[in-house]
């Protein structure tokens, strides 16, 4: 690994001033799940390594009547263990507990897997349909970006050099909804996903038709995508399987996936049809209390 300079900042403005000034020179260190992961691998030569692991913002995690805030380097097992979290976003515990093993999961962060960027990263199709709001700060001002909008290329996101993610927020669930996440990967685990899906739906009050959906798929494009037609596909119809298939068509036509060593164009698609509908039916169990 090339030689770096490494600081630990401990308040925010302390991190912005920094990012002003080296920009692109300058990367924070969440986790390093990723970041250590392509610095020894040559592919990202930062001259000065900012750890963002001491910024009280950015390791905050707060849920109250409004929502969830997540600080942007909050570790995948502080998420997952939390109880409200499990409670409220269960889905968010679906993503948070599949990233790698146990080890992984006590540094990486959601911040980090948002602005790395893969396009088969598991918590950022969980965080487009739960709507979510990427809250990014500069010493030019602050600005929110909904999560959908984030990832524009493989590795590339809307952040400009000097930004920093302080949190992603997350509205309170509504009532009768319910979301879910799943992933088909070729083992049990520590391996990336072939496809994913995740789906957050709003029932009505009988339970028995769709207020609204949201359905996003990962690893069939080059960057994770909110497929906003196929959700829009489920408003005002009745919880049916022909209503959940014909969603989950939409997601599959939306998808653009490639040939590579974990799976082919065909297998994708399957994939995420098979996901999508799955995910949505899961979705539906939460929605009415059901456990799946
Ligand atoms: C063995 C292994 C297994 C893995 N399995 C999975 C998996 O199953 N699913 C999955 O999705 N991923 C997986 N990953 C990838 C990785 O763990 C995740 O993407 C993780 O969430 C990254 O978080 P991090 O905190 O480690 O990010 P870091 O590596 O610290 O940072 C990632 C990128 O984000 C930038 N960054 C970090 N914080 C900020 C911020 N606040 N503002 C601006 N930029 C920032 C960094 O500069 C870097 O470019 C795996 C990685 C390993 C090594």
């Amino acid at each position: 690994m090339h030689d770096f300079e490494y600081c630990a900042p401990d308040s925010l403005k302390e991190a912005i001033g920094l990012m002003a000034t080296h920009k692109s020179s300058a990367r924070l260190l969440a986790g390093g799940t990723d970041l250590i992961v392509l610095m020894r691998a040559r592919r990202k030569r930062p001259e000065l390594v900012i750890d963002a692991k001491h910024i009280p913002e950015l390791t905050e995690l707060k849920i109250n009547q409004e929502g969830l805030s997540i600080g942007a380097s909050v570790s995948c097992r502080t998420i997952y263990e939390n109880d409200q979290i499990a409670e409220s976003y269960p889905a968010l515990v679906d993503s948070t507990s599949l990233v790698g093993g146990i080890q992984v999961q006590g540094r990486a962060s959601i911040g980090g897997n948002l602005c790395n960027a893969a396009p088969s990263a598991d918590s950022i199709p969980t965080l487009m349909v739960l709507g979510a709001i990427a809250n990014v700060v500069s010493d030019r001002g602050e600005r929110q970006i909904p999560v959908e909008e984030f990832c524009v290329a493989p590795g590339q996101t809307v952040l400009e050099d000097d930004e920093i993610l302080v949190n992603v927020t997350v509205p309170a669930p509504a009532a009768n909804s319910g979301a879910r996440f799943l992933r088909f990967i070729p083992r049990n685990e520590m391996d990336i996903a072939v496809a994913n899906s995740a789906a957050y739906v709003e029932l009505d009050e009988t339970g028995k038709n769709f207020r609204s959906a949201r359905i996003a798929i990962g690893a069939v494009a080059p960057t994770p995508l909110f497929v906003e037609d196929a959700g829009a596909a489920l408003t005002g119809k009745p919880i049916s399987e022909e209503s959940i298939l014909n969603a989950a068509v939409i997601a599959r036509d939306a998808a653009r996936p490639i040939n590579d060593m974990r799976g082919t164009v065909e297998h994708r698609l399957q994939l995420v049809e098979t996901l999508t509908k799955r995910v949505l039916n899961d979705a539906v169990k939460r929605a009415i209390g059901e456990k799946v």
